[in-house]
């Protein structure tokens, strides 16, 4: 290939394209309620990384105080076959700890994914555990999502020299799977896992500001993105998190 070959640094990418809606925990979803069977613990953060200064809960100490995650986004496989679902699994879960973390030099909420078979799921929990204390820029509403499949092309950042000026289609910045990473504040940047070394992929990124303009109205960084790194031989080895 070629290195002007546009065609290598174009990637498949679906926006979630959030809008206002009332999912139920059968559906795809920003901010509904999570497919959690009544038998399995909720996903606890212990607090060891929470930064005492919280702005957004003046007062309280949450250093090393342990708090429940929050459900943020739930992805379906018939909804979203791109991403990489482990055998047997048909459901992303994503949750958020929605309180300040100092993360590796990323400055925000924690996050947990969970890949699960959603027909394994028989009871559900009666009722989601909420935080006692939040920060609310990190707490997303309520949102359906009518996905719309792209072609994302590399930001100038991580295109050689002589391809920075191509006249080319800006990295999309809204909530999307697979693509590139829209590089705003940084960058760019290459994570490798630490499990096994490979080269990580940003998988999902959450955006503060959606191109449709129906902000899910959670913020991350200065209005940036929170960018979730996975490692491509195995989703299960440790993610890597990036705000931008
Ligand atoms: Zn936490
Ligand atoms: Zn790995």
């Amino acid at each position: 290939m070629s290195i002007k070959d546009k065609s290598g640094w174009a990637r498949p990418a679906v926006l979630l394209n959030p809008l206002a809606g009332d999912p139920t925990d059968a559906d795809s979803h920003i901010g509904g309620p999570m497919l959690w069977p009544i038998d399995e613990p909720w996903p606890w953060c212990d607090g060891t990384r929470h930064d005492p200064q919280s702005p957004g809960v003046p007062g309280a100490d949450i250093a090393g105080i342990g708090m429940p995650f929050v459900g943020a986004v739930q992805l379906y496989r018939r909804d979203f076959p791109e991403l990489p679902f482990p055998a047997g699994t048909d459901v992303l879960q994503v949750f958020l700890c929605t309180l300040h973390h100092d993360l590796d030099d990323c400055y925000g909420p924690d996050v947990r994914l969970v890949w699960r078979d959603s027909a394994s799921v028989v009871e559900l929990i009666e009722e989601e555990p909420e935080p006692p204390v939040q920060e609310e820029i990190y707490t997303p509403t309520v949102n359906a999502l009518e996905p719309i499949r792209f072609t994302d092309y590399a930001h100038s950042f991580d295109r050689p020299e002589e391809l920075r000026d191509a006249d080319w289609p800006e990295t999309s910045s809204g909530t999307k799977i697979g693509g590139w990473t829209c590089w705003w504040q940084t960058g760019p940047m290459d994570f490798e896992c630490r499990e096994c070394g490979t080269a990580q992929r940003q998988m999902l990124s959450l955006a503060t500001h959606e191109p449709s303009g129906d902000h899910v109205e959670w913020e991350f960084g200065r209005e940036g993105n929170l960018n979730i790194f996975t490692c491509p031989k195995d989703v299960h080895h440790p993610i890597r998190l990036w705000i931008d």
